[in-house]
């Protein structure tokens, strides 16, 4: 079995083939850099135009033409399937953390398919903090934030800065990052910026790992790729559980997360047969700027699906 995946759910061009085994025959990314860059984030209408010049024809049309069932995956599911790839001894049912640009999931993976949302982000994902915070600091935004900033807090004083972690009070394993946001801005504004960027970068980064960790305790238990993160979540789990953090590569978008899933729904006889010429022609893909992963947790439902 040998699986090419697509990826063009948001800024990057990402293509992949994989082999039903898990090994990774060829992996490409094209990213929208230039475009972030000239735009501060990620400009929808471009993005899509993006992906159109480098990439001629989409999934559908290549299923048609080669006579190839075609499956269409779920970019969160990706996200956190990907995990099984780089672990075969990883199971279900088990846990899920998928912090990125859009999202802030943490999730229970019961089994293939069957997704229960312990908690989400009430406003903000933590990886929309970390890049209007490299943009206010004036970061080199050809990459995304995170990745900037994460550099630079590795020089800063995390304690420096006394942001207030958000959610402290909460008990449910929601997140927030607005008022994070707000106060690191505040902070910006009211300092000399120059002299204070590793510093505000590490206090921001460790407030809203904090969080993490905070829902993290409660439960047992893109942004996925800052060590930082990686270690402080290490720690905790060390004592009985075992923790997968897939390489930076496959944590920020890509292919291989997307070919993984379609081998893992293809293996469950979970596909559709190769669409006609026609079919794929017309094809209208359904795009949804919110697309919930699984359903959300509810308190004493124990056999929710
Ligand atoms: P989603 O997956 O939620 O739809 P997305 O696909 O746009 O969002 P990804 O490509 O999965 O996002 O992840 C990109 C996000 O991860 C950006 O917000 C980026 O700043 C953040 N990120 C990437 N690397 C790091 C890092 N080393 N430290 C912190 N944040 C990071
Ligand atoms: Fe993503």
């Amino acid at each position: 079995l040998v699986v090419l995946g697509i990826e063009t759910s948001c800024d990057d061009t990402a293509a992949a083939v994989v082999r039903g085994n898990g090994e990774i025959l060829s992996q490409v990314v094209s990213s929208q850099a230039d475009l972030l860059e000239r735009y501060g984030g990620v400009a929808p209408k471009m993005a899509e135009e993006a992906h159109l010049q480098v990439i001629d024809q989409k999934a559908h049309k290549l299923a048609s033409s080669f006579n190839l069932p075609i499956i269409s995956i779920h970019h969160m599911e990706a996200h956190a399937l990907v995990a099984r790839l780089i672990e075969q001894e990883l199971h279900f049912p088990f846990m899920a953390l998928l912090i990125s640009g859009g999202h802030n999931l943490l999730i229970l993976a019961r089994e293939l398919g069957q997704y229960i949302q312990l908690g989400t982000t009430i406003d903000d994902a933590i990886g929309e903090a970390y890049d209007k915070t490299a943009k206010w600091l004036g970061l080199d935004m050809r990459r995304s934030g995170g990745p900037a900033l994460e550099e630079l807090a590795q020089v800063g004083d995390a304690e420096s800065i006394k942001f207030s972690t958000p959610m402290k009070q909460h008990k449910d394993c929601n997140f927030s990052y607005a008022g994070l946001k707000t106060q690191v801005r505040l902070a910006i504004e009211s300092r000399n910026i120059n002299a204070e960027i590793p510093i505000s970068s590490a206090s921001c980064q460790d407030r809203s790992s904090e969080l993490i960790l905070l829902h993290l305790f409660r439960w047992s238990l893109g942004v996925a790729s800052n060590q930082y993160v990686r270690t402080r979540l290490d720690l905790i789990v060390k004592k009985n559980l075992k923790l997968v953090c897939p390489p930076s590569s496959l944590c920020t978008d890509n292919g291989v997360m997307v070919a993984w899933t379609g081998i893992e729904h293809f293996c469950m006889g979970r596909f559709d047969p190769p669409p006609l010429a026609d079919e794929a022609e017309d094809f209208v893909y359904d795009l949804r700027p919110r697309w919930p992963l699984g359903e959300e947790y509810a308190e004493g439902r124990s056999n929710a699906r």
